[in-house]
């Protein structure tokens, strides 16, 4: 599947998921903007490997999601530099567990503002060019929490359920503009952000990562396997494609049968 020329910005790319997408996407030859946090001189590195490796253009915005203003300007230099914005991935995410009357009020902040606002926003500040240039594919890296529920999750769980009516809402507003909007919903995917859930199961019952990711597996994923970030990166890459044009406003599950239960 070629996306030959197709500017692409995946946020929260300098890392799990999201870095997989982005590699994903070069690979069929989109340029690609990442975005997120992490040590400089590794950013760096990555930058160039994606150029090195699948001969496309790639730059990096530091740009923080969960504000406006970052977020605006970000697209706005990514227009001017890149021309247009053809493929906007939403990615970037935390999570934080806690039980309801234990979650601190700044952590229910920080997971909405990153989760939900930071995935408004984004699309806000894309929608215009995207209008103007008759062309837009919006993925929205949702969960399996935006289709159900687990303990201890509130304000992630509250902000994927957003993300999956925002997507719907878009989808509806800009149908007619060539432009779609999705939502991917990944069951668990080994990343730092499911490392760090294994390593406090394992710091809890005193069990080695080995099973701890098992136990973690086994509560929700019947299949008892990670997905990868290159699964997500191959289902953003036919969304993107003109063979899903059709396909809008929905949501599409990798989730190894987590909510067929
Ligand atoms: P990760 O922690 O490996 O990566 C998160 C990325 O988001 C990093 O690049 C980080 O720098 C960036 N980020 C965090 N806050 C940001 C901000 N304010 N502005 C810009 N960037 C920011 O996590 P991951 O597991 O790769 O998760 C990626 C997405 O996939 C998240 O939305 C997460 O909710 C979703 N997801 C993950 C899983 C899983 O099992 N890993 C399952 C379902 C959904």
């Amino acid at each position: 599947m070629s996306l030959t020329g197709k500017i692409a910005l995946v946020t929260g790319s300098t890392s799990g998921i999201g870095l997989g997408i982005a590699e994903r996407l070069a690979q069929a030859g989109a340029h690609i903007v990442l975005n997120g946090f992490g040590d400089a001189a590794e950013i760096e590195k990555t930058r160039e490997k994606i150029e090195t490796d699948y001969k496309v253009k790639c730059i990096y915005r530091n740009a923080d999601i969960s504000q406006f203003e970052s977020v605006s300007t970000m697209i706005d230099s990514v227009i001017t530099e890149l021309g247009r914005l053809d493929i906007l991935v939403n990615n970037a995410g935390i999570q934080f567990v806690s039980s309801i009357e234990d979650f601190p009020v700044e952590q229910w902040d920080k997971v909405i503002n990153i989760n939900l606002s930071g995935v408004f926003y984004c699309v806000k500040a894309a929608i215009p060019a995207m209008k103007k240039n008759n062309f837009g594919r919006i993925i929205n890296i949702a969960s399996a929490h935006g289709l159900v529920a687990s303990k201890q999750k509130i304000a992630y769980v509250a902000a994927k359920h957003g993300v999956v009516g925002l997507t719907k809402v878009v989808a509806l507003e800009a149908g007619t503009q060539n432009i779609t909007c999705n939502a991917i919903c990944p069951g668990w995917v080994l990343t730092p952000l499911v490392q760090k859930q294994i390593d406090a199961i394992a710091a809890k019952d005193n069990i080695s990562n080995e099973a701890a990711s098992a136990k973690l597996l086994s509560e929700k994923q019947p299949n008892l396997r990670f997905a990868t970030p290159e699964d997500i990166g191959e289902m953003v890459v036919y969304l993107c494609s003109d063979s899903a044009r059709n396909v809008t406003g929905t949501t599409l599950s990798i989730d190894g049968g987590w909510t067929a239960q």
